[in-house]
Parts: C-alpha cells; sequence; structure tokens
C-alpha cells in the first residue's frame, strides 16, 4: 500500500533556494507540493510566469499552473519549506509558528536563538529536543526549525568526523558561488573575471553557527562548542557549489590515516534511517591533486554529498585540507527536506 503523501508548502518559492526546493519535491515520496507564496511582485500571478527559472530540469507542469499566494498563514499546508529573503523571513516564519505552521526555514532570522534547533541531521539531530523549551517559551502553536548558512553546512560536515581529534582551531577561506547570493544575485559587471572579498554578514555565521552546530546540549539549551573559527569569505564567478580552504588544529594531532578513515567513515542518522534526501555516502574523498571542483565535483550525491580532497600538513595549524559542497542542495532546499524527513522519523510533524 503507497503512503499518502504530506501536504508541504514553500515561502519564497520563486528564488534560487525556492526554485531547488520545487525540483527536490518533484519526485519527493514523503511529501507533495500543493502550495507558493512569494511577495506581492508575484502574489496572484501563475507560477511560470513570476520566476525566472534557471535550474537544468524543467519546472514541474503541475507547478507552472499553480497561482502564487501571500506569504500569510491562511490557505497554507501544516508544513512549509521557507526560502524567504532574510528582510521578511523573520516576521513571516514566526506568524507562520504562531498560526501552528511548521516551519523549515533556510533564512538567518532564527537561527542563533536559544529555542530554535540549527540542525545538520548528520551531525546534531538529538538538537531537535530544543522544540519542547520552544514550546515552553513560546505562544506558539507551530514551530520553527533552521538549518545553517550554505557555507557553515558544508564546513560542519567537513569537521564533523574530526571532532573526535579535538577541534581546537579552524581558519577558512570561502570561494562562494554567485547562485549563493540568490538571483539575480550579484551584479554581473561585479563578478565576471572577478573575485570579492566581501559577503555581508557571512563571516560572522560561519564564525558563530558552527560553534552551535557542534554544541552539546545540556539542561534544554545547547553549550556552544569551544572551537575557535576564523572566516575568510570572498565570492567567484561560479554559478553553483562554495569551495572552502580549510586549516585546522586538533587538541591530539590524528596520523592521515586516521583522518582519512574518519571522513570515509563518516555517516549520520540520515544514512542509519535511510532518509529519502540522505545521500549514501555523506562525505566523498577524492584523491586527485586538482580536485575537488565545482564543476565536476558539485552534483555528486544528487547535490547532498560534501566532497573534500588535499589533505595535507599544515606548518601552522595541523592540517590543510579543501571542501566543495552544493550551496542550493545541500547548503540550502536539500538540508531543509532532509531535515523534515528526520522530524517525520521522530514523529514531530504530527
Ligand atoms: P532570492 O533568489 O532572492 O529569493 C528570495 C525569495 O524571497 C523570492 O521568492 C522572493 O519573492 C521572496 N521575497 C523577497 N522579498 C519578499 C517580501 N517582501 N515578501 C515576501 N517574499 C519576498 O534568494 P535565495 O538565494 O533563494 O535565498 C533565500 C533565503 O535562503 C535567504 O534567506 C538566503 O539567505 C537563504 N540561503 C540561500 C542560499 C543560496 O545558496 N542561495 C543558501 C542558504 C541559504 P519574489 O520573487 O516575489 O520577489
Amino acid at each position: 500500500m503507497t503512503q499518502q503523501r504530506l501536504e508541504v508548502g514553500v515561502l519564497g518559492a520563486t528564488g534560487a533556494v525556492g526554485q531547488e526546493f520545487i525540483a527536490q519535491l518533484a519526485t519527493h515520496p514523503w511529501f507533495k507540493l500543493t502550495w507558493v507564496a512569494a511577495s506581492h511582485r508575484s502574489e496572484g500571478r501563475r507560477y511560470a510566469d513570476a520566476t525566472a527559472w534557471r535550474l537544468l530540469a524543467p519546472c514541474p507542469d503541475d507547478v507552472a499552473d499553480m497561482v502564487v499566494d501571500a506569504v500569510t498563514p491562511d490557505r497554507a499546508p501544516r508544513l512549509v519549506f521557507s526560502g524567504l529573503d532574510s528582510k521578511v523571513a523573520g516576521e513571516v516564519e514566526g506568524a507562520f509558528a504562531e498560526a501552528g505552521h511548521i516551519v523549515v526555514s533556510n533564512a538567518r532570522n532564527y537561527r542563533m536563538e536559544a529555542d530554535v534547533p540549527l540542525l545538520v541531521p548528520e551531525i546534531n539531530a538529538d538538537h531537535l529536543q530544543l522544540l519542547t523549551a520552544q514550546r515552553a517559551a513560546r505562544r506558539w502553536s507551530g514551530r520553527i526549525v533552521t538549518n545553517p548558512n550554505c557555507s557553515t553546512i558544508m564546513l560542519t560536515m567537513a569537521l564533523a568526523p574530526l571532532c573526535q581529534f579535538g577541534l581546537r582551531a579552524v581558519n577558512v577561506t570561502t570561494l562562494q558561488a554567485v547562485s549563493g547570493a540568490g538571483y539575480p544575485g550579484v551584479a554581473s559587471l561585479d563578478i565576471v573575471g572577478n573575485v570579492i572579498p566581501y559577503i555581508r554578514g557571512e563571516e560572522e555565521k560561519m564564525e558563530t553557527e558552527t560553534k552551535k552546530v557542534f554544541g552539546r546540549l545540556k539542561d534544554g539549551r545547547v553549550e556552544p562548542h569551544a572551537v575557535a573559527v576564523s572566516a575568510h569569505t570572498t565570492r567567484v564567478p561560479v554559478i553553483n557549489g562554495h569551495t572552502e580552504m580549510l586549516s585546522v588544529g586538533f587538541e591530539t594531532r590524528p596520523s592521515t590515516e586516521e583522518i582519512l578513515a574518519a571522513l570515509r567513515e563518516f555517516a549520520g542518522r540520515p544514512q542509519a534511517e535511510r532518509l529519502p534526501t540522505a545521500p549514501v555516502r555523506p562525505i566523498v574523498y577524492v584523491t586527485a591533486n586538482d580536485r575537488p571542483q565545482p564543476r565536476l565535483d558539485v552534483d555528486r550525491g544528487r547535490g547532498m554529498t560534501v566532497t573534500v580532497g588535499r589533505l595535507r600538513p599544515c606548518q601552522v595549524l595541523d592540517y590543510k585540507l579543501v571542501v566543495l559542497g552544493h550551496n542550493t542542495v545541500r547548503g540550502a532546499a536539500g538540508a531543509a527536506i532532509l531535515n523534515a524527513e528526520l522530524m517525520q522519523k521522530d514523529g514531530l510533524l504530527d
């Protein structure tokens, strides 16, 4: 007998992340997209007419014909994914949670709130317990769960297998794709043939969110991890895929073999539970000296696998390595859908 799929909606459905949600949900075995919403610019229009569709896979016909709704809870299904601009996400997502909706968000607004899980399901699935504190602290009949900023997701995924050696310090430089800035995003005159050494708020997000993701749950709160993180973030003329150059210092310096084994063996609850969006291998280590590269490695595991390479000793900290992940899939829409799948397994969508 086939299970009835749960109706879901997407807030900010016309944007870069919104489009990825629609692509990812098109064939989802548990969730069925029935509602899309965006700004006044798009409201009341046919989805295909309101959206500059930029994915290679065509927009599904049934979604193309949907009428874009306002970002108000009235007609929305209980579970909504949010790809809203952070300028409005705070107010809108709060209103949805207050009205009884379950919001699984990509926006920054609630990420660092003490009672909001900042979830990477392979790493901190237990942080969903914060929802008990959220229910007690807020007058919401719904709830909000967030995923970290896209660069932080790639960073924490690569570091998670190495936590066992005691993470002490991390120095990271990002080379971030233009799709990370949404659509139409960065002006072509600024980015073509260029590198922009500033992304507003991004360094602070990486430096703080990483500590919360690796934090330990104690007495209903997350105690931030003590690791020191220094981030330089840059925008580069790549369409999809954030590359990150890492130097990592450990409490106890592991051998190269120990690091490689930890990366290769890494798996979490999504793999154990065989969640539909979980890649079989969340991390793949590539051995070629000139990999990973966005053009060649970004779609691994349908965009959900993080690719790591170039592990070598570092003269300042202990080791250097290169990390790559798909910013709108593992870094946004795919990550949020994986969060919801985990919540479904834990009975948190009832
Ligand atoms: P985007 O392409 O600019 O899309 C923004 C979406 O928000 C559009 O659907 C837009 O609707 C809607 N919106 C904007 N202003 C609104 C308003 N006043 N009222 C209601 N809706 C409004 O941005 P994006 O890249 O998809 O990013 C969406 C969110 O995900 C952001 O919070 C971003 O920080 C986060 N994020 C993005 C990435 C990435 O790789 N792009 C990764 C991780 C997290 P209209 O089309 O109608 O204007």
